[in-house]
């Protein structure tokens, strides 16, 4: 298959903003595939060629990319560095310049996809002293080949700046349309949710149909997308929901792993299926150690605790997340994992069986030690018997509690009132802390001219796929952060407002979707600039957030898709109102 047919659809998608419309070129063109390209199509859509779970990065640096581009266009490095301090993105640069190109070079034919995944392969293998120009290479050996459009698409590969719009929802209409009916996407979407891997339920799916997609099964190697909680701000309005009794845990203030255990070894992730084994060699040890099964996946809670046994807030269990010199973190961070979920034991799939029976097995498959526990968790049945347990929960550090409903499965990758989290903050303040999503900045004035001085913020609508905005953040930034800013953002430079981003304020500059912050405010209110929940509440109107304020927390613990939705800010803003 040549690539070209693949960099075109790509274009079309990204001149797309309509989710409809992305869903039906998706759709058609993945109806023309056999399985094995459809998989690969579908990574080289997220920007990857494995699933996302595989943590192997392409990551080449831009200015290698540009020397590449410079190279097979003829054009002077620093020509093409000019271009890049304007345009700051290097595909826009190849296509621009690849326009001009009168012809391609003299020996060159035209590109396959076998030959870009194959290059592709190499650069992210190519190791040594001289990686990067080996990499270098394998990357002029493509656009040698290239045309306009197919060059973009590889320079935004390489780069991991792939963004045409399409996110794993589309992708997962699409499949849905192109291999099945509309009543098939909730076993799609479940696929995905438990093996975190849309290639894989690509191929399944145009191989054996839905049938086959149904039989899929959650597998240690592959992990499977957290189930998350809903807010409510009192004890009795968590046991309405719960029909009047659940069991509740201590809620603690860590970091969520889910830890995988089979064939000898231990692999624990991170909620953004990052691989954090490295991080927590000592936890990976003792679950090892502790687990009665020959299989298991199940996840806790790793909190880093004082000298004194006592509980330490979040902060500090960050300190295991460095890249180096992490045997000294282990001595000077010691942590304990505790656990509340088993989601397969022994080759059974436990996620469809009830809580209750799933913290049996918990149990029953585990041995206990100082550095691997349970949860504290209790059954309640009245406001008062929730309330005291709450207070116990605070008296340890912990953030509250977590309600859970006794008889519920394990919904992979969904949020419900079958898990309530109630944290003491909901005491205090009117809202929840939010986690938003950057996606533009204004210069600042006075000591913060010429730099960024403030941000614009999305929540995400996980129902169209869309970032919509909600607020203006200037305040809670050190120097230091905001110094550090064109570090973090600039890598996420767009032209224009991206297609997934709905906005009607105009920052200076816009950013892909990328970096997650997270954010309190005074209030939620209504907004005639902000496009979060726009008509829900009223015409006209959509939701913003009052004094909202940089806790200091950058959430890399979350992806943009995993950040605060918009239905979570409307039920927070009915909670909010209904507490006048
Ligand atoms: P969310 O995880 O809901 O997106 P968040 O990351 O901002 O939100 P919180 O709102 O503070 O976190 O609460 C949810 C998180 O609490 C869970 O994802 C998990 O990491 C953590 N947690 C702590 N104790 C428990 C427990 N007993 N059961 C389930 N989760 C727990």
């Amino acid at each position: 298959m040549l690539y070209s047919e693949i960099a075109d659809v790509f274009d079309r998608l990204e001149r797309t903003s309509g989710r409809l419309e992305m869903t039906s070129i998706f759709s058609e063109f993945f109806k023309t595939l056999d399985p094995d390209t459809l998989r690969k199509v579908v990574y080289l859509s997220q920007g990857k060629l494995h699933p996302d779970f595989c943590g192997a990065e392409l990551g080449m640096a831009d200015r290698l990319v540009l020397r590449s581009v410079a190279f097979i266009s003829g054009m002077p490095e620093s020509r093409i560095d000019e271009l890049w301090k304007k345009e700051g993105d290097p595909g826009t640069i190849a296509e621009t310049l690849f326009k001009k190109r009168k012809q391609a070079a003299l020996f060159s034919e035209p590109l396959t996809l076998d030959k870009v995944l194959r290059n592709l392969t190499l650069i992210e293998n190519a190791e040594g002293r001289d990686s990067q120009d080996k990499k270098m290479k394998y990357l002029s050996n493509l656009l040698m080949d290239s045309g306009p459009t197919e060059a973009r698409y590889l320079c935004r590969i390489v780069t991991g700046r792939m963004r045409i719009g399409a996110g794993s929802m589309t992708i997962l209409d699409a499949l849905a349309d192109a291999f099945g009916t509309k009543e098939d996407r909730p076993d799609i979407e479940r696929a995905f949710n438990i093996t975190c891997d849309l290639g894989l339920v690509a191929e399944t799916l145009a191989a054996g149909g839905v049938d086959s997609v149904k039989r899929m099964k959650v597998a240690v190697g592959s992990p499977i997308k957290v189930m998350l909680a809903e807010r409510l701000p009192s004890v009795p309005l968590i046991l309405g929901r719960m029909g009047g009794r659940c069991a509740m845990e201590f809620k603690y203030d860590g970091i969520r792993i889910q830890a995988h255990i089979g064939g000898g070894s231990v692999k624990l992730y991170s909620r953004r299926l990052e691989d954090l084994t490295s991080n927590f060699p000592d936890i990976a040890a003792e679950l090892r150690k502790q687990c009665r099964a020959e299989e298991a996946i199940i996840e806790g809670e790793c909190v880093a605790m004082g000298p004194d046994g006592s509980m330490l807030p979040f902060q500090n269990v960050t300190h295991r997340r460095k890249k180096h010199g992490m045997d000294q973190a282990v001595e000077d961070y010691p942590v304990r994992m505790f656990m509340f979920d088993i989601l397969l034991a022994d080759g059974e799939d436990m996620t469809l069986r009830p809580f209750e029976e799933r913290r049996l097995k918990l149990a029953e498959t585990f041995g206990l030690s100082e550095k691997v526990q349970l949860t504290t968790l209790e059954i309640v049945g009245t406001p008062e018997e929730g309330e005291e347990f709450f207070s116990r929960a605070l008296a340890v550090k912990c953030e509250g509690v977590m309600a859970k409903s006794l008889s519920s499965e394990y919904r992979a990758g969904s949020r419900g009132f079958l898990w309530i989290k109630y944290k003491k903050d909901y005491e205090e303040a009117l809202t929840d802390s939010f986690d938003l999503a950057v996606v533009g900045a204004f210069y600042g004035r006075g000591k913060r001219a010429g730099k960024y001085g403030a941000l614009l913020m999305a929540v995400f609508d996980d129902e169209s796929g869309r970032y919509c905005t909600v607020c203006k953040l200037g305040t809670g930034f050190d120097d230091a952060f905001l110094a550090g800013l064109p570090d973090m953002l600039d890598g996420y430079l767009s032209e224009a407002r991206p297609s997934t981003v709905d906005a009607e304020m105009a920052p200076d500059v816009w950013f892909l979707p990328t970096v997650v912050l997270e954010v309190v405010a005074a209030e939620i209110s209504l907004s005639p600039v902000h496009t979060a929940a726009k008509g829900a509440v009223k015409e006209d109107a959509g939701l913003g957030l009052r004094f909202p304020r940089f806790t200091g927390r950058v959430r890399d613990d979350k992806g943009p898709e995993e950040c605060t939705t918009m239905s979570e800010v409307l039920s927070m803003y009915r909670m909010q109102t209904q507490d006048k």
